[in-house]
């Protein structure tokens, strides 16, 4: 089983909402690297919400300007994502979009594989190294380069697809299967537009899950069906 994980920066952030908490990147590579015990190739896509979000700066700078900053802020993410994995005794390798050759090695899909194959993490920084996208089309785009089974798109304390927020509304229905279109359709909050017609055009399957719910990801690695799945 390879996966591609998707990450939003905001995770990182625990509680503080902003920058990188120690305790919250913590329970998250403990998730990660005990689903990786269980022997799943795990990539990760890493956003930066944390920091920076283009869209949010666009008015006062240059668009495309703005999300180079998010991009560059992902490889901040992806460097400190390194380093709790590590100290859970796991191997892995920053590849990042946005060549920075001290802290990260460039994106090479080939290596990144054999990564992958010798059982390292790999996480992918810089999103897809072009403005005007996401990490969530980072996170399509990469699993369909490394030939994922699937985009697991991890969710802070909401355990699948709902109708609507069930923060706000508690009549929001929950979904346990849907189809591509469905999301599209009936704008559901999975993945944005663009990398869910990326998942669509090629049948790559979408999870969405709780990370923060001790052993999902471990649960769902193994097969149990765990949060919403999307497929066609
Ligand atoms: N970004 C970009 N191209 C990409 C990925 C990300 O320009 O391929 C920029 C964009 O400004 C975005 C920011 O990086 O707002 C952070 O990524 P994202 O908003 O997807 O992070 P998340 O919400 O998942 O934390």
């Amino acid at each position: 089983m390879r996966v591609l994980l998707k990450l939003s920066g905001e995770f990182l952030a625990g509680t503080k909402g902003v920058g990188v908490s120690p305790e919250a990147t913590r329970t998250l590579a403990q998730e990660i690297a005990a689903a990786h015990r269980q022997g799943a190739q795990v990539a990760v896509v890493v956003g930066a919400g944390n920091f920076w979000r283009g869209a949010q700066h666009g008015g006062e700078m240059d668009p495309a300007t703005a999300d180079y900053v998010g991009m560059i802020a992902t490889v901040m993410n992806a460097v400190a994502l390194q380093d709790a994995l590590e100290q859970q005794g796991i191997d892995t390798r920053v590849q990042s979009a946005i060549n920075m050759q001290e802290v990260a090695e460039p994106y090479i899909r080939r290596r990144a594989l054999r990564h992958l194959e010798k059982g390292r993490v790999v996480i992918f920084g810089g999103g897809t190294g072009n403005p005007f996208f996401t990490t969530d089309t980072a996170a399509a785009l990469r699993a369909l380069e490394i030939d994922a089974d699937m985009v697991l798109m991890a969710k802070n304390k909401v355990d699948g697809v709902y109708s609507d927020d069930p923060r706000k509304n508690p009549h929001a229905e929950r979904f346990e299967t849907l189809t591509y279109l469905d999301v599209l359709n009936q704008g559901l909050k999975v993945m944005d537009a663009t990398a869910i017609s990326l998942c669509m055009g090629k049948e790559m399957p979408i999870v969405v899950f709780d990370i923060f719910t001790p052993g999902n990801l471990g649960r769902l690695l193994a097969g149990e069906h765990v949060g919403t799945r999307i497929s066609s």
